[in-house]
């Protein structure tokens, strides 16, 4: 997405409104969940596609102590643009430019001993301590130093931390199931993250911080909290436990489309490529200047709603790269180019959600938040923007 610089811009054509207001209250909600811990917001791939340096900064007033994400150019950029509170970045190749990071003072994730040596001959070349946390896998098999790397990445830390190349800040370890609250490998994952930890403080290791929790976690799992809890898809205010509940939360991203054309089509035509819809009655459509480019799914062609004219008006047809049509009914509802259409929202105005997307997709709302793109301009209201 483009962020609109210009204040004094005409409407855009197609919008994706960032409620920082929201991101501030759903901070407030991982806070009350987290009772003592501290509250890191991850604000990785652009927070989500919402604005990585507003969330950060939204998210830190509204009393998040640490920012994540996950390379060090996102984390550098965020430096740059002036956020300095502590930021972790944990997913980088051995060569990544770890320099940058240490001038920068971004915690590093390191998941094996090569990472840790790239980061020491980083550190040793800028002439400063590199601050570590070590990302210790507990079963999720993905990112994180594997049980046989583990007591190694160790071992060298403990050389490296007394020459002191490097400072060790955290221990941390990542969920394979936590949207599941009663599965019992949340539990299997607790206990080796703490004989993990043990591991270290037996090598005279002082880790600052130990984290585990994701948003699932955090709001489902206060026995996971730790030190420090790592919310990411809850601070944009979408549950990850849909069968559980929303606890409060507000989703802080509206996509909102303005109608390019209102036309008749007549009792029996065919609309959009492949006319996989006819009109069984004379009938107004409305064309929305939106599509697949812009990360409206294909295959959501005539299943889903948007909110236009104060009703919901069904998709018609196949999306196309850059725009959809919709039913408006014989009588077009008083609807007229340059309306908004509302294609998901919080759902307080009736609007579809991310989710109402996810359901009819069979995925999840992390990937429709984060595929909307192309002509979409992002804007903000609430919070700093106001
Ligand atoms: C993405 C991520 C999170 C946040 O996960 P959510 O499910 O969005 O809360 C936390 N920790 C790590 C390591 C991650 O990669």
């Amino acid at each position: 997405m483009t962020p609109d610089s210009s204040p004094l811009a005409r409407q855009p054509q197609v919008e994706a409104i960032v409620d920082l207001d929201a991101i501030a209250h759903n901070v407030g909600i991982l806070r009350t969940h987290a009772g003592s811990a501290d509250v890191l917001v991850v604000v990785k791939a652009d927070a989500y596609n919402h604005g990585a340096y507003e969330v950060a900064k939204t998210a830190l007033a509204a009393g998040a102590t640490a920012i994540g994400v996950t390379t060090v150019a996102e984390a550098v950029a965020l430096r740059e643009a002036g956020i300095g509170a502590p930021i972790l970045c944990w997913l980088n190749t051995p060569d990544a430019d770890f320099a940058a990071a240490v001038r920068a003072d971004i915690e590093i994730g390191v998941a094996s001993t090569e990472h840790l040596r790239a980061v020491a001959a980083a550190a040793r070349a800028v002439g400063e301590a590199a601050t570590v946390s070590v990302k210790v896998d507990t079963g999720l098999n993905r990112n994180g130093a594997s049980p046989h790397e583990y007591p190694h990445l160790l071992d060298e830390l403990v050389t490296l931390a007394r020459q002191g190349t490097v400072r060790l800040r955290a221990i941390f370890s990542h969920l394979a199931v936590a949207d599941e609250p009663h599965n019992p490998t949340n539990d299997l994952q607790r206990d080796r993250f703490i004989e993990a930890v043990d591991a270290a403080k037996a090598r005279g290791l002082t880790p600052e911080l130990v984290h585990l929790a994701n948003s699932a976690a955090t709001l489902t799992r206060p026995d996971l909290h730790f030190d420090l809890v790592r919310p990411g898809i809850a601070v944009y205010g979408l549950t990850p436990v849909p069968d559980i509940g929303d606890f409060g939360l507000i989703p802080a991203m509206t996509v909102r489309a303005r109608v390019a054309l209102v036309k008749e089509v007549a009792a029996g035509e065919g609309v959009s490529y492949g006319h996989e819809w006819t009109a069984e009655r004379d009938t107004t459509v409305a064309l929305l200047p939106i599509g697949y480019a812009d990360g409206l799914p294909r295959a959501l062609g005539g299943k889903f709603e948007v909110l236009l004219g104060g009703a919901r008006r069904p998709s018609i047809g196949r999306v196309c790269m850059d725009q959809v049509v919709v039913d408006l009914g014989p009588d077009a509802g008083g609807v007229a180019a340059g309306d908004e259409a509302v294609l998901f929202g919080s759902g307080k105005n009736g609007e579809p959600t991310a989710q109402d997307w996810a359901t009819t997709l069979g995925t999840i709302h992390y990937e429709v938040v984060t595929g909307i793109r192309g002509r979409v301009v992002r804007n903000y209201v609430g919070g700093a923007a106001e």
